[in-house]
This record gives structure tokens, C-alpha cells and sequence, in this order.
């Protein structure tokens, strides 16, 4: 999975997580829409909302310092997909808590998990 910044067009670890170059997370719900349009899985192309040269050319648009620009249409995909990944989240994420041993770990996990979902 490739993520890049929305912010600075920099690659990223992750699409929720802070960017490397530019320190900047993406807090509000578009920003999160965008940084998910602004994966790339080569594992998983069903996952990708733009094709891996729309993405480069978006990062190109942000480095240059402009505004990225998807359609409607993109953007209300991946707001489906997000609020569906939102909805499939608690079976999930019971069934990886039970297979977490380490208490500790766990609430960590589970404080990640919740500052991900919730924290907008
Ligand atoms: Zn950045």
C-alpha cells in the first residue's frame, strides 16, 4: 500500500497518519476522504479509487502547491467505502483484541484503534 500526503505530496506510511515531510494529520473527514483517495494498493487494486498516475499527478498538482482536485464521484466512493470499513470495524476489531495476550498491549491497541475511528 502506497499513501501520500495530501498536504505536501510526499509518500507516507499511512493514509490516517502523520506525514513524515510536512507533520501534518489529516483531522477532518475530508481530509481522511482525500488521504484514502490518495492510496495506491498494488495488492488490492479493487481498493484504489484513482489509478496509480492520477495519484502522481495529484502529488505533483500539491508539490507545486495547488489544491488537489478529484471528481464528486471519487470522493463519494471513497466516503462509501470509509463509512463501510466504519461499519465492518467492531467484529474486526474484537476478534484481533481476543488475539492480543498482553493486557497492556491491548489497551494500547484498543486506544489506537478508538483514536483512529473517532478521533476527526
Ligand atoms: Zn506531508
Amino acid at each position: 500500500m502506497k499513501s501520500f500526503c495530501i498536504y505536501c505530496g510526499n509518500s507516507k506510511p499511512e493514509a490516517h497518519q502523520i506525514c513524515g515531510s510536512c507533520f501534518v494529520i489529516p483531522e477532518t473527514h475530508a481530509d481522511l476522504i482525500y488521504s484514502i483517495i490518495m492510496c495506491y494498493s498494488t495488492d488490492d487494486p479493487h481498493l484504489n479509487f484513482l489509478s496509480i498516475g492520477e495519484i502522481e499527478a495529484l502529488c505533483e498538482e500539491i508539490m507545486k502547491g495547488n489544491k488537489m482536485e478529484v471528481s464528486p464521484q471519487v470522493f463519494e466512493q471513497a466516503e462509501e467505502a470509509y463509512s463501510a470499513v466504519r461499519s465492518l470495524e467492531s467484529p474486526q476489531l474484537i476478534h484481533k483484541l481476543a488475539k492480543i495476550s498482553s493486557p497492556i498491549q491491548m489497551i494500547i491497541f484498543a486506544l489506537v484503534l478508538v483514536g483512529f475511528i473517532f478521533g476527526t
